[in-house]
């Protein structure tokens, strides 16, 4: 029977296919002892093992290029007789089976760690693999992204940045979250990779494998079962607003002729195709930590200069606003010690870091630069979680010393926006994200879907403060651009304009709808949307104000 669900769209567009479920990996198991009969027992184990080796052959023999590739190494891993031995060694030392396992990889991980290089790298495949031998042995269902084997609709309580940077865009048709907030990083990767999303969707615990659901990334709205109409309605619209947006073209301007660049936001290298194919003037935002979230170790000079010489490649001509590092809170770095938090979105992320590790600020920039040498892009950087004048100055002065002349300050922290005068006299622009910005000024998680009516970009609080860095640009002549995901709702985006921000940077799926929505308005028109916003008392009067 037809039923809808909502929660919040964060993605473009419409899709509908079967869900597949994102199991959550099984608790480690606890130590409940010696097995009664630990012969009978390996065998159990051995058997689970080789489910979980076959598994991963048979997706291996469906897969293509590295993927492939890496299938079948991590094929080889369960079948290790290394690994047996350590298991039949902690079951005689009188531990429980599936502890036994668990015990079993912990130790062969800590080996190949110590081994360094490649097999450090492959380290954290194990934990993965750990964890679907563990309920396999129980029998509770497979962790990790599903592969039923046709396009599906993938469901999850949430998703970690690192399993969405992982998703196949030819198999995974759409993404439904039970939590997570408008602004995290799984929807904002989400959307750059195209996928319509709805996230804080509560009621998606019910949909089991295999039901029929359609996806509407717009209205955050899961229909489930839909009839073969409804389905056959949307999908026909969807073509229409796909074709409609894709001839509109040049560069971003209101409608008369005020010019605001219109750039995009990059996460991986497997976005960076579409994103340099999109009708941009550049990239607003290069999250250079989403390149590195995979990797158990920290990445050379030599291999961060490759990875960033590829995307300046990929924009020869454009501008490139490459960000520093913003490792921690939600997006922990496997290499980067975060240490133990009570508190990390209030901890040691992103500038902070550049403190306990300065080297690694230092390399970052020294590969930046090397990159910079060999393109011809126009390189600026900036760095995030900026909080004082101070750090703004010393990453300025930094930036200089490595030869990067165009040095700025993501605005994301209150105390920045406030003063933002001061930030922008030390350095050569700002963008402002307005995500964590959101975050903090509203004391609200962003990971946190119940919140999320107090992360919503219309909070008339938030805008006030772009409205205030925005006009300290303005009188110091230096540009203030918006790369948060308040830049990618077309009408909110004329909002920033007329607040006076002179750039916008967003997911590449959505620039062709913002470039229309500001063709379509002239500049006072603009300035006079933002002063109805700033005179509403919360962000639902704010959209209303302005629809
Ligand atoms: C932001 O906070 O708005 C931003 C653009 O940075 P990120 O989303 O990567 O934290
Ligand atoms: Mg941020």
């Amino acid at each position: 029977m037809t039923a809808e669900m909502t929660g919040i769209g964060v993605g473009p567009g419409v899709a509908a296919g079967p869900v597949a479920r994102l199991a959550a990996p099984p608790e480690p198991p606890a130590d409940t002892g010696p097995e009664a009969d630990p012969a009978a027992t390996l065998q159990r184990i051995k058997a689970a093992l080789e489910s979980v080796a076959s598994d991963l052959d048979e997706r291996a023999a469906r897969a293509s290029g590295p993927a492939k590739d890496v299938l079948f190494a991590q094929s080889m891993m369960p079948r290790d007789p290394a690994l047996a031995d350590r298991i039949a060694k902690a079951l005689s030392d009188g531990r429980s089976g599936p502890h036994a396992v668990a015990e079993a990889f912990a130790s062969f991980r800590a080996s190949l760690e110590a081994a360094g290089g490649y097999l450090a790298e492959r380290a954290a495949d194990l934990d993965d693999l750990r964890d679907r031998a563990v309920a396999e042995l129980l029998g509770l269902p497979m962790p990790g992204l599903p592969d039923p084997g046709r396009p599906f609709v993938l469901v999850a309580r949430d998703l970690a940045p690192a399993d969405t940077a992982g998703l196949d865009p030819e198999r995974v048709l759409a993404v439904v979250t039970q939590e997570g907030g408008p602004t995290s990083h799984t929807a904002i990767l989400a959307k750059s990779m195209g996928l319509p999303a709805v996230v804080a969707c509560a009621e998606a615990a019910s949909l089991g494998d295999g039901t029929e659901v359609l996806v509407d990334g717009r209205g955050g709205i899961v229909t489930v079962e839909p009839d073969a109409q409804t389905t056959e309605r949307a999908m026909s619209s969807e073509s229409r607003r796909r074709e409609a947006l894709a001839s509109s073209r040049g560069p971003g301007r209101t409608a008369d002729g005020t010019g605001v660049q219109l750039l995009v936001n990059l996460g991986s290298q497997a976005d960076l195709t579409a994103a340099a194919e999109t009708d941009s003037e550049g990239v607003g935002l290069f999250r250079t930590e989403f390149l590195f979230l995979d990797r158990a170790t920290a990445p050379t000079v030599e291999e961060q200069t490759e990875a960033y010489a590829a995307v300046f490649a990929a924009f020869a001509g454009r501008k490139v606003v490459v960000r520093t590092l913003d490792a921690g809170a939600d997006k922990p770095l496997a290499f980067v010690d975060h240490g133990a938090e009570p508190n990390p979105a209030l901890g040691v992320r992103g500038i902070r870091l550049a403190r306990r590790h300065p080297g690694m600020l230092d390399d970052q920039l020294t590969a930046v630069s090397a990159a910079a040498a060999r393109n011809e892009a126009e390189i600026w950087v900036m760095a995030p979680m900026v909080a004082t004048p101070a750090e703004a100055a010393d990453f300025a002065a930094l930036c200089r010393s490595h030869g990067l002349a165009m040095a700025g300050t993501m605005i994301e922290v209150p105390a920045a926006a406030l003063r933002a005068g001061r930030v922008l006299e030390v350095c050569d622009f700002a963008s402002i994200g307005t995500n964590d910005l959101g975050q903090y000024t509203l004391a609200a998680d962003r990971m946190n879907g119940e919140l999320a009516e107090l992360l919503d970009p219309w909070q008339p609080a938030l805008l006030e403060l772009v409205g205030l860095t925005a006009e300290a640009g303005r009188e110091l002549d230096k540009p203030v651009g918006v790369c948060g995901e308040a830049a990618s709702d077309p009408l909110l985006a004329c909002v920033l304009v007329g607040l006076g921000v002179t750039s916008l940077s967003m997911a590449p799926s959505a620039v062709p709808a913002v470039r229309a929505e500001l063709a379509s308005r002239t500049l006072a028109e603009c300035v006079e949307l933002a002063g109805a916003v700033m005179a509403c008392g919360d962000a639902a009067e704010a959209r209303r104000a302005v629809a």
